[in-house]
Formats: structure tokens, sequence, C-alpha cells
């Protein structure tokens, strides 16, 4: 690996140097005012842009071009076509047009629609997202030239994560100017949604996973008892790293980097075995691509080095899970970021309204907010107690909600200051305090000079609850657009409206410790939702008001909304399905025989001890709750086969689902506990599965 990382950055991403360098300057000027959303793309100006791209590839070594995608699987998807052009005289030239650059026509029956798209009518269309850079991909010995594209149906219905982003994005920067306009800023012309996702998760030896069938086939352990040591010690955060862990961590930095992913932090997290990597934010269309290619990087990198990287929210039961952090915030054309309170706060109007906004949109929205981030993995984060809680609510600090509590009584007039920290050491400097505390419970923390919404399941694309934040933020700026407009006295107006939030939505505010039992029983009392479930929190989604809201915004019809839905109750169900037959296949086939073969072995010991004449009590008496616990688990499994049967059978997405979360969920979790109180007691040299012990302490 090469050390210098300048030289390595960028070098395989069609940046916008490289397309100065290498595009006829009336090109690069035309694709620069397609890119900036000013006119779209003219067929020659495509070829130009095509066979430029395709001559860098191929210096690159690439064979093949691709349409990169993200449909609603969560994941990427790619179909390789290579560059070949057959000549009639037997020989091959490499061609690539601006058609097969700027659309691609894949079959879209087999992704998931939720019934926008039936599998007899399959046409689909892949259509360049010019915004985010091409690049190429290395896969082993192959390269591919990557397209960044949108991915929609015949009737140009949103199939994918992208579009609804692009959309949301739109409107975000729409109402965000109007705002500003009204405010009496007279530069801007565009606001983007800027965004740093803090990606977390696990590497475990890839010898203890192909031994386990549910990390495999499920991503997480569904059997496994809690080691006898944890991360009680507190000492894997932040610790020194294991070299073979920091090794991997270079690579994947590396391979981020000659992609223009922005890999900065790296460290191990709480949990044992569990580490984090965050890039410096971009926008968030960027971020959501790039955090896509991190992703993937980091579970291609983790096998080069004998690990593998699980992804998911909750591998490890009883340990801390995984999530993302998206670092969210708003900027302008000219640099200036909508979310900075700068130094007095209270006489900051744009400021002001910008954070005003965002209270109101997430309470006014919560549910919907919850429900960007609901999959089968969270329900084992969210509520359950482990961070962040189920119920939104919003962090300010001490110096916001000063300032917000100010709002509330007509007007803000003084900013409380940080000052300065002291240690006590004549050597050491002292240091600039911030305003304001950190607090590590909350779902969504103003940290400085942006929002962190911490609910994002480590697995999701980051474009679901991006779309979500942008379209609730710019639903509420629009309403605050249209008074300031219309107002005669714009500041007495923009006061009014800021008061107005600070009465109406102070419910949302809480700057205490998420975690307690108390704040539960009090965001009850403020009337806060708390939906734990995956299931009950999708269900909430197709509303009048929430149809309103995405069709208002030009972001999704009330059609793609509920095509959405469909497709997230699916999954819910098929991943709950996938986790019960792994797991009645590993306790039917692994656990089940493990026992029976101790069982006997016991008997023989019993019958062999007593023979030689001396009472085997202690044996009988293990033989005995062994054969209990069996007996258990053999009812345990039925009961769970029963349960499928009954979900699977049950008809209508919702009803579905519904069953799964109620017929098969708990049945999942007797038979675990059982299971995993029989991993207690069986010879271990017996037992079929690596222990948590193995799996979260051994490099
Ligand atoms: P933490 O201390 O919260 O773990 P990190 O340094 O790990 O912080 O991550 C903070 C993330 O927030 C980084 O990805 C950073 O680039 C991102 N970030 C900083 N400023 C902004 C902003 N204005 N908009 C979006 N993201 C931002
Ligand atoms: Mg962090």
């Amino acid at each position: 690996m090469s050390t210098d990382v300048t030289g390595v950055f960028g070098r395989n991403t069609f940046n916008e140097a490289t397309m100065r360098e290498r595009l006829p300057k009336n090109v690069f000027r035309s694709l620069k005012k397609t890119f900036n959303g000013e006119q779209p793309l003219d067929r020659a100006t495509a070829d130009v842009i095509a066979n430029a791209m395709k001559d860098w590839a191929i210096e690159k070594g690439a064979t093949h071009y691709c349409h990169w995608f993200q449909p609603m699987t969560g994941l990427t998807a790619e179909k390789h076509d290579a560059f070949i052009s057959p000549t009639p005289d037997g020989r091959t030239i490499m061609e690539f047009s601006g058609k097969e650059l700027t659309q691609g026509e894949p079959d879209a029956s087999s992704f998931p629609s939720g019934g926008l798209r039936a599998t007899f009518e399959a046409r689909g269309y892949t259509a360049w997202d010019c915004t985010s850079p091409v690049f190429v991909k290395e896969d082993g010995k192959n390269v591919t030239l990557c397209i960044p594209s949108a991915f929609c149906s015949y009737t140009g219905e949103a199939l994918d994560k992208k579009t609804p982003l692009l959309r949301s994005m739109d409107a975000l920067n729409k109402q965000a100017v109007r705002v500003l306009r009204a405010l009496g800023n007279v530069t801007v012309t565009r606001v983007t949604a800027t965004m740093g996702p803090e990606q977390e998760y696990f590497l475990i030896d890839q010898s203890f996973y192909a031994k386990r069938l549910d990390l495999v086939l499920a991503g997480r352990t569904l059997f496994g008892t809690k080691p006898p040591r944890g991360q009680e010690l507190e000492d894997h955060y932040f610790g020194s790293l294991h070299e073979r862990v920091a090794s991997f961590m270079s690579e994947v930095n590396h391979e981020l980097w000659k992609l223009s992913v922005t890999a900065k932090t790296q460290h191990n997290e709480v949990a044992p075995a569990q580490y984090e990597l965050a890039p410096v934010f971009s926008t968030v269309n960027v971020a959501t691509d790039h955090n896509q290619l991190t992703m993937d990087t980091l579970q291609k990198v983790a096998r080069r080095h004998g690990f593998v990287c699980l992804l998911h929210e909750k591998p490890f039961a009883g340990v801390n899970g995984s999530g993302k952090h998206n670092n969210w915030s708003m900027v302008t054309d000219d640099g200036v970021n909508l979310l900075d309170p700068g130094d007095t706060p209270h006489d900051n109007m744009v400021f002001l309204v910008m954070l005003c906004a965002v209270i109101r949109a997430v309470d006014k929205y919560a549910t919907l907010l919850r429900a960007s981030v609901a999959n089968a993995g969270n329900d084992h984060r969210l509520g359950a107690n482990e961070a962040p809680p189920a119920i939104v609510s919003v962090f300010l600090g001490d110096q916001l909600t000063d300032i917000f509590e100010q709002l509330a009584k007509g007007g803000a007039k003084s900013s409380k200051r940080g000052g300065e920290l002291k240690l006590g050491v004549s050597t050491l400097p002292p240091l600039p305090k911030d305003c304001t505390d950190r607090n590590r419970t909350s779902p969504f923390a103003f940290t400085g000079n942006k929002f962190e919404f911490r609910m994002v399941g480590s697995s999701q694309s980051v474009a679901g609850p991006s779309f979500v934040l942008n379209t609730i933020v710019a639903d509420v700026l629009c309403d605050i657009a249209d008074e300031l407009e219309k107002a005669k006295d714009v500041k007495t107006t923009a006061q009014r409206i800021l008061q107005d939030i600070a009465v109406k939505h102070a419910r949302i505010v809480y700057n205490g410790d998420n975690y307690t039992e108390e704040w539960v029983a009090e965001a009850e009392k403020r009337g806060l939702p708390n939906i734990r479930s995956t299931v009950e929190s999708l269900e909430t989604i197709p509303s009048k008001e929430n149809f309103a809201l995405f069709s208002k915004h030009g972001v999704l019809t009330k059609h793609e909304l509920k095509a959405r839905t469909e497709v997230l109750l699916e999954v819910y169900s098929r991943q709950i399905n996938i986790e019960a037959l792994t797991m009645l296949s590993i306790a039917k086939r692994q656990i089940l025989p493990a026992c029976c073969e101790y069982s006997a072995r016991l008997g023989q010991a019993v019958s062999a001890v007593s023979a030689a004449g001396v009472p085997a009590e202690a044996q009988t008496k293990l033989l005995k709750r062994l054969c209990e616990l069996i007996a258990t688990l053999e009812t345990c499994i039925e009961a769970l086969e029963k349960g499928v049967e009954k979900a699977s059978g049950t008809k209508g997405t919702e009803k579905h689902a519904e069953s799964y979360r109620a017929d098969v969920v708990p049945a999942m979790a007797a038979l675990r506990q059982v299971a995993d109180e029989l991993e207690t007691m069986v010879d271990a040299k017996l037992w079929p599965l690596p222990s948590y012990a193995e799996m979260l302490f051994i490099r």
C-alpha cells in the first residue's frame, strides 16, 4: 500500500479535477450546469463525457461499466457490461456512448417494488446521477466503471432509495432559500443538506463465522449465552488497536480514499470486537453513496484479513448493538452552515429560525422519523433496554435550551457562555469550554453545529432517514416562508413564529438521560409517541398527513409511499422468517443432537459409576436436569414451527408482518432461552456453535 495519501485520494474517481483535465472546456462547463440543475445534458455532450470516462477507466484496468444503483433492498445493485463492441473483421473496439452513460435499462421485476411493478411488466430504468462522482471499483481482478444512478419504473415511479433522496434535497433547497430570501439574504442561490454518518460494526474471526449458520444466513447470532466477561470493564472503548484490526483499518482507509471517501476517524467502540469509522461530512447524496461503499469495503477488506465484518444492528444479544449516527446540517452555496450558532446565537435570526424549524419538524413528524429507522434488527436496540430509546426527543444542551426558553417568553436577549476550563496543572493549557456538555443517550442531539440522529441502524441505507429528515424540515420551512413572505414586518413576524414554536414544541426537548424508566413515564405524560416495534412503526406511515407531506414536496406520490411501506413490511416478514427457519435448523440438527449425545454419555457415566458401587448422585441430578431441558427444547421447537406455519399462511402484508411479530418472535425468544441454558451445561467439546467468548475475544 502506498503511503502517499494525497496521491492515493480520489485516484479511482472521475472527480472534478479529472474532468477538468480530460474534458474540453465547453463540455466541462455544460456538465457543471447540469450538475447545478440549470440545464439537462444533451446527447452530443454526453457522448464526449462518456468517451473520456471510458479512456480513463480503461487506463485504470476497467473492462466493464455498470449503472450502480440502490434498490429498496437497502443494498447496491450493479449489472456489468463490457466495453467491447465487435467489428466486422473479427476484432473488437472498446466503446461507451453517451446513451449508455446516462441511461440503463435493467429488468426491474426481480427487485422489491411493493406492487409498483408486476413481474410481467419488467422494464425499469436507471439514470445517471451526475451529482455523485463516477468511480472505478476493483473486485479482485475485475475492474468496473461504476455510474451512480437513480432507478425507476417504466412509468417513472421511484424504485430506489436515491430518487426520493434527490427529490427531498430539491425540496429542502427550495424552501430554505425562500426562508433566507424572506429574511433578507439576497446572495444565496442554493442550500444543500450535509451529512457525516458514523458507522459502527463488529469484526470476528472468519473461522468462527463459518461454524455459525445463524451468522451466515441471518447476520446475527440466534443462540449464544452471555460470556463470563462482557463490556463491564469498559476497557474496549477507545482502547489501543489490536494489530490485526489496525492493519485491517489501514487497508479499509486506503481503499476508501481511492474512491474519494473521506474516511477520517477510527476507534474501538463500546462492545468487545466493535469498532467505528466516520468520514468527513459531505452533501447528503454523496454521503449516502459513500456510506454504501464504506459498508461494502468493510466487508470486502475484512475477508482479506481473515475477519468477517458484521453490520447487523444486534449481532450479539446482551452486548451493545451497532448504529449509525447521522450528523446532519444544511449549508448554503456560499459556504455558511445554517445550523452554526455563532458566538451569540440569541441574535442570530437565521440560525434560530433553522433550529426551531428542525425542532418543530421532529416533533410534528416524530412517528415518521421513527419509522424511517424501523427494521427487524433495530427492534433489538430501540426501546429494548438499550440506547437510544424508541421515543424521539431532541437534546439542545444548556445554552440552546436557555435560548429556546427565552424565545417562548417572547424573545431571546442573551446567550450563556462556555468559559474556560482549568485543569490545575501549571504545564497543561487552559481549555476553552463548549457551551454545552454532550449527551450520548439522546436520539436526536444538537452537537455544536449540526444535529446527530442516532436511531439509524448500522446496516441501513442512510437514504431513508435522510430523505425523511430533509422533507419534514422542508415542510416546516415552507410554512415559515409562507408567513414571512406576506409579513409586513418580517422581524416581528419571525419573532412570533419562533415564540409559537418554542411554546408548542417544548415537549420534544429533553436534556436528561434517555435510558431511564423515568423518561419513558415522563415522555408518556408529554404525549410523545413510544413505538417499540417495526411493524407498529411502519403501520404509521400510510396516513393522510404523510401522503400529503410527501406529495406536496414532490418527494413521493401516495402510490410510491404505499409501495415503500409494503416493501419494508415484507422485508420484515422475510427476515423474521429466515431467522426462525435458521433457528429451527440449528436447534434440530445441531443443538438437539449435541444434547442427546451428552445425555447418553451422562447416562453411561451413571451406569458405570453405579456398577462400580459408588452412588452417582451428581451425575443423576445433572442428567435429570438435562433431560428436562431437552424436553423443553423440543416443546419450544414445536411451538416455533407452529408459529412459522401460522405466520407464513397469514394473508395481507400488514397482517402477515403482524403475525411474525406476535407469533414467531416470542417463540424464537423462548427457544433461545432454553438453548442458551443448555449451552451452560453441555460439554464444551460437544457444543456445536462457537461461543460468545470466542467470537468476541479471540482475534
Ligand atoms: P462524535 O464525537 O459525535 O463521535 P465524530 O467525529 O465521530 O463525532 O463524527 C462527527 C461526524 O459529524 C463526522 O462525520 C463529521 O464530518 C460530521 N459533521 C461535522 N460537521 C457537520 C455538518 N455541518 N454537517 C453534517 N455533518 C457534519
Ligand atoms: Mg462517534
